[in-house]
């Protein structure tokens, strides 16, 4: 059921073939059927069946509030939610129930949507795999595919049931999970320097970071200010444009948003790409990039060119630059952001009362793991005195370079970028710990980082399976507002590639589950 769109799940509520409770109940019993993946943090079954059960009533008056009235979404646990406990997968912010909604969710439930839960991430969203939470790691769904449970052995020589799962990838990877394996429609997550896309292509899914200012960043709880956007996890980029034209938009509680009215972003069935330009950046050929995904992104390339598109080649010779760059920004913000967190406003406090310095001191060291606390030492280093100059401010100008090469781009006439949305496909969750969060931050987030530097906006969409059964993606990169024009072109690029989402069916009396394709996933 879940297997179709938003849009189809919305045409069968008005029907009268399906509804929101019945949708409800089925998204309730997958989570709990895959509740082994750890995808959620809070499942929020009372307030999702009371939500569910107000929009059959108003199916049946013949009065849904909209498209997204009665469908079933999560929300990354780093969204505020009215009497909803907001984690953040820190101990810091256990137990923290905040008094509002995040304005994203809140446009989501005027919408009718119904909320199944908060979802998993690397702490304060600080990470690549979701390996790093208070909460335990996310599994990715596509380690139980029949295609990888096929082809595991190649991935794990010395196979053992317990630990031959590979990552989600991060930060945003419970919302990820929750849409792959098919417990929710959409989910939300939030992207910094590549949380939504990393993971929504590791687990073969759609991953939409919008332009910097479009959609409201009022409620999201802050990693770095400068490029933190809210992002859209969904099973196709039709679901992503639905749910773009209901969050995104001037909110004044967030000074950064547009003003301009933002009307919905309804994607043609049949684009022309003959009027279309499109860049391959030749410095994301970056040490590394598989074999795999380097086909996937050369036959993309070619396909496009067939459609009537013009393919050039760009240079961008600042992205060599960005992961250091990223570095230094971000632990220079997060070392102000996390400075609110002092044990007296919010969640956790010790329990030492010999003094403030030593409650205070006593708090972050219990409140935060070792890779929070470790941005903010460095983020401090950066800003002294002595060394702003050297560090934080050169970073600021590297970044405008880094910006600048995508003006330059698009200046040229290309529309588009064209690129891999990261070096490989999910690695083994054992493989992947073997890094640190920084090591691992700097190989997986290679692609996506540029395009939170220089705030435009970029989509992952699922492109094939590799060898081993996983999901590989590419990623196009649009103009500053031209989510229209992205769109149109990833739903393009969707159609070609067949690509089809993991659907469960059922789960096996041993507790395993069966997942299987509804038919096999075709590659490019
Ligand atoms: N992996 C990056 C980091 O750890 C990006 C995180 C994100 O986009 N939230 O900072």
């Amino acid at each position: 059921m879940l297997g179709i769109s938003l849009r189809e799940a919305a045409a069968a509520f008005r029907l009268g073939q399906l509804t929101p409770t019945e949708l409800c109940r089925k998204c309730l019993a997958f989570i709990r059927e895959t509740s082994f993946l750890n995808a959620y943090i809070t499942v929020t079954e009372d307030v999702a069946l009371k939500q569910a059960a107000e929009a059959d009533l108003r199916f049946d008056q013949g009065k849904p509030l909209g498209v997204l009235d009665g469908i079933p979404f999560a929300i990354k646990d780093n969204f505020s939610t009215k009497n909803i406990e907001t984690t953040c997968a820190s101990q810091m912010l256990k137990g923290y129930i905040p008094p509002y909604n995040a304005t994203v969710v809140q446009r989501l439930l005027d919408q009718g949507a119904v909320l199944m839960g908060k979802t998993n991430l690397d702490e304060f969203a600080m990470g690549s795999g979701s390996t790093d939470s208070i909460f335990g790691p996310v599994k990715n769904p596509w380690s139980y595919s029949k295609q990888f449970r096929e082809k595991r052995k190649a991935c794990f020589p010395d196979s053992n049931e317990s630990s031959d799962w590979v990552i989600t990838g991060g930060s945003s990877g419970g919302s990820a999970a929750s849409v792959s394996a098919g417990t929710c429609y959409v989910a939300l997550g939030s992207d910094t320097g590549g949380s939504t896309r990393n993971p929504a292509c590791h687990c073969g899914i759609v991953g939409l970071k919008p332009t910097y200012g479009l959609v409201s960043r009022h409620g999201l709880i802050p990693l770095v200010n400068s490029m933190d956007v809210p992002g859209i996890l969904a099973r196709c980029v039709d679901d992503a444009a639905t749910v773009l034209g209901v969050i995104a938009g001037h909110d004044p509680q967030d000074a950064t948003t547009i003003q301009d009215h933002i009307l919905p972003f309804t994607l043609p069935d049949v684009i022309d790409l003959s009027k279309l330009c499109v860049g391959i950046p030749k410095e994301y050929h970056a040490p590394g990039l598989s074999s795999e995904i380097l086909s996937i992104w050369t036959k993309a390339a070619d396909m496009m060119e067939k459609a009537g598109a013009k393919v050039v080649e760009v240079s961008m010779p600042h992205t060599r630059y960005s992961i250091v760059c990223y570095h230094v920004l971000c632990t220079a913000e997060v070392a102000s952001n996390m400075a609110r967190f002092d044990g007296l406003e919010y969640g956790h406090r010790a329990d030492i009362k010999d003094s403030t310095e030593a409650m205070y001191s006593a708090t972050r060291r219990g409140g935060f793991n070792d890779v929070v606390r470790g941005r903010i030492l460095s983020g401090n280093f950066f800003l002294l005195k002595q060394n702003y100059e050297k560090y934080f401010l050169k970073a600021q100008k590297v970044r405008r370079l880094i910006a600048d090469d995508f003006v330059n781009a698009f200046k040229s006439g290309v529309d588009i970028l064209l690129t891999p949305t990261t070096l490989g496909d999910a690695a083994p969750y054992l493989d992947f710990i073997q890094e640190d969060n920084r090591t691992r931050s700097a190989q997986e987030d290679v692609f996506t980082q540029c395009a939170n530097m220089a705030g435009v906006p970029a989509i992952t969409v699922p492109a094939g399976l590799s060898s081993r059964g996983l999901p590989l993606g590419l990623q196009f990169i649009g103009q500053a507002f031209c989510e229209q024009q992205l769109l149109s072109v990833a739903k393009w690029f969707e159609k070609q590639t067949n690509f089809c989402p993991l659907v469960l069916h059922k789960t096996h009396d041993n507790g395993h589950i069966d997942k299987r394709q509804s038919k096999s996933a075709s590659s490019l």
